[in-house]
């Protein structure tokens, strides 16, 4: 005898992922183009296919939840690369907005940390500054000492000012931020 699962399909799900995306996720019928050629499926738990597959099932908390919407580098290779014309990366942007707005805990948090000091730095200098970035990363994730020669390296040759430039209130990334609330 057969045994039966039932999936329940959570309409919603989908219409808020396409809605804040501007994607019609909809459109895909899973060939695998976009997950073959993703350069970082490997590191994923699921790869991009499989979470638009996910967010049709309405599998939202799943999805949230998983590391690949933190791993994604919204490098757009998959979007190129889709018969269907969906661009994942402003999919996988999306989930990251659901994911922070609905406060759920990043499957990556260490990326997560990376991704909100580095907005933060830019809202407050107006662009970015590596010094900053790189010193609040350290401080608090607690990771002090990896890639501290090469970081050495690039501090002796320039690459890390110790000041950063603030940019005049009024500049086009404060617009931004002020139009993005
Ligand atoms: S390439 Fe496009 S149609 Fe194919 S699985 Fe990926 S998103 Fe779906
Ligand atoms: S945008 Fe993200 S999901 Fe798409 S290929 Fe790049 S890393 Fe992979």
């Amino acid at each position: 005898m057969l045994s039966t699962s039932v999936v329940t399909f959570n309409s919603s799900f989908v219409d808020q992922v396409n809605a804040l995306s501007h994607e019609q996720t909809q459109l895909c019928y899973h060939c695998h183009k976009c997950t073959a050629g993703c350069p970082v499926s490997a590191e994923m738990t699921y790869g991009p296919d499989r979470i638009l597959r996910m967010i049709h099932l309405g599998q939202k908390d799943a999805v949230l939840a998983s590391p690949d919407i933190w791993i994604c580098l919204a490098c757009e290779t998959c979007g190129a690369r889709c018969p269907n014309d969906i661009d994942i990366a402003h999919v996988m942007d999306a989930l990251r907005q659901i994911a922070r707005a609905e406060g759920v805990r990043p499957g990556q948090p260490r990326v997560a940390l990376f991704h909100d000091i580095f907005v933060t730095v830019i809202r407050f200098t107006g662009q970015m500054h590596e010094a900053t970035l790189l010193g609040l990363y350290k401080v608090l994730s607690g990771d002090l000492f990896s890639d501290l020669v090469v970081g050495g390296r690039l501090f002796l040759k320039g690459k890390i000012p110790v000041l950063p430039k603030i940019s005049r209130p009024g500049n086009m990334l404060a617009q931004v931020f002020r139009k993005s609330k």
